[in-house]
């Protein structure tokens, strides 16, 4: 076979220099035709369009063109020609075709129209569907989005450790890490494990959050942003949570939580507006195939200002609801941690916008939010979004020295773990904010998906950890 330079099917679509000897590889997605030409669907991964390839069967191989079946990774050269059928502007008509890898029935996706379910069970195969390419392909280009747009702001891509032996939240959702012989291990008279000889000579675990450590890069360079794998052992089996999830999250010095709400804001935006500007055609597919509303629902993002709002004020609206005959799962009182099922019914049926609602009561928030002068609420920052719920979570921080360390130890939490994050209080201490935005949740957005599993790879959940 001649030697030709591979063009990506992405690129080549947009030429039109026909007449031009081509080369693409990729994998068979359809063959159809009749006893003289086939038409072969192929593609390369590079975009979800396919090339069309031309095959006059009479210049081939008969035993090549048997093994050109679905799945099947070909090279093809060709000449690049105007397409004749709807669709695509141009096609190749095939000279020499290469079987490079064949692809025999048992292959499980030679079907279409196979459930969600099922494609979780093949996670290894499911991104050479339509539908996981195009989730994949915005994936990428959604992170690539964020480092842009905190570049562009002047804030630092900081790395915060994945293993800890503090626990931010304090909520015990931790995995923990060690190399003891859990077969053996070594325990004081009062039953408690002995760490002594641990890897880390103490109890260490994965991270559920970058934050504490952001806050101390954001106290020194100004404004830094995380955007790594965070671990929860929640054993929560919902759509929204997965064991093992990405995390952006930007912290800034002298942010108050106007600013914060600001930053959030602007964010999510510029997020939204980034894969309506370059990931058109997978969103496209994605609203065609799976959700119609979807492409009204993030340009209706980017036009309005998202609402405001007390927690109290929301507690107030979604008990006039369920006096007026809503019904809700949870219980709502003033106190209460919001559910998903709370959240979704200021966004969508009340506010029919974005939400943030704010100042949430300190028993239900961390120890590290900025206590208000009610004495009774925290500086706490939640953004709400349609069909999502919780989308961003997020606080002024504490800074008074006294008032954190009461917190504390109110709370109970070791200060063991706690002296160099409380070292920021002690040394110039500063105002500032930040918030974490689960990444996968803002792929649950912005392609339209129904479940938090399948915007990621290889989803990490309670009795799963297949691939
Ligand atoms: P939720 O109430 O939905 O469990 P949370 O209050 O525990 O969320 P935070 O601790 O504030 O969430 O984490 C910040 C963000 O990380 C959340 O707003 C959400 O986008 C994301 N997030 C939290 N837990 C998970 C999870 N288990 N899987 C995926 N994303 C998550
Ligand atoms: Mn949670």
């Amino acid at each position: 076979m001649e030697t030709i330079r591979r063009t990506k099917v992405v690129d080549l679509l947009k030429r039109d220099d026909f007449g031009a000897m081509v080369n693409v590889k990729g994998w068979v997605r359809t063959r159809r035709g009749s006893k003289q030409v086939n038409f072969i669907a192929l593609n390369d991964g590079s975009t979800i369009n396919n090339v069309q390839i031309v095959v006059d069967l009479a210049n081939f191989d008969e035993e090549m063109l048997k093994q050109i079946t679905t799945g099947a990774c070909l090279s093809v050269n060709g000449e690049l020609v105007k397409s004749v059928g709807a669709g695509q502007a141009a096609e190749i008509q095939a000279r020499e075709i290469a079987v490079l890898g064949t692809c025999d029935n048992t292959y499980p996706l030679q079907k279409k129209g196979h459930s969600m379910e099922f494609l979780r069970e093949i996670a290894h195969l499911r991104p050479r569907t339509n539908t996981f390419g195009a989730v994949f392909r915005i994936r990428h280009n959604m992170a690539i989005a964020i480092h842009k747009f905190f570049h562009e702001r002047g804030f630092f891509y900081f790395h915060t450790p994945l293993i800890t032996a503090s626990d931010c939240e304090g909520a015990g959702q931790m995995f923990q890490v060690t190399t003891m012989n859990l077969y053996d291990l070594k325990k004081d008279e009062n039953g408690s494990i002995i760490y002594d000889n641990d890897f880390f000579g103490k109890q260490a675990s994965l991270t559920v959050s970058g934050q504490l450590e952001g806050e101390l890069a954001a106290t020194a360079l100004g404004a830094i942003y995380t955007f790594g794998p965070t671990f929860r052992a929640e054993n929560s089996n919902t759509p929204r949570h997965l064991a093992e999830f990405w995390m952006i999250e930007p912290e800034v010095a002298f942010n108050d939580i106007n600013d914060n709400m600001d930053l959030a804001e602007e964010f999510i935006k510029y997020c939204v507006q980034w894969a309506l500007d370059n990931c058109y055609d997978d969103v496209k597919f994605l609203n065609d195939m799976f959700d119609k509303g979807l492409i009204e629902r993030l340009q209706g993002v980017l036009k309005e200002s998202f609402v405001r709002l007390p927690y109290t004020e929301g507690i107030k609206i979604l008990e006039e609801a369920v006096a007026n005959g809503h019904k809700f799962e949870f219980p709502v009182y003033w106190g209460v941690d919001l559910a998903s099922e709370h959240e979704r019914y200021l966004v969508e049926e009340h506010f029919k916008r974005p939400v943030i609602l704010t100042d949430y009561p300190k028993e239900i928030k961390a120890f590290y939010m900025k206590q208000n002068e009610d004495g009774k609420t925290v500086r706490a920052m939640d953004v709400l979004f349609p069909k999502i719920g919780e989308i961003i979570g997020g606080s002024e921080r504490e800074e008074n020295y006294d008032k954190l360390l009461a917190r504390i130890q109110e709370l109970g939490i070791p200060m063991k773990d706690m002296w160099w994050y409380l070292d920021t209080r002690k040394y110039g201490s500063c105002p500032h904010s930040g918030f974490g935005l689960g990444f996968e949740r803002l792929l649950l957005f912005v392609t339209g998906m129904a479940n938090i599993r399948d915007v990621i790879p290889f989803p990490r959940t309670p009795r799963n950890a297949e691939f």
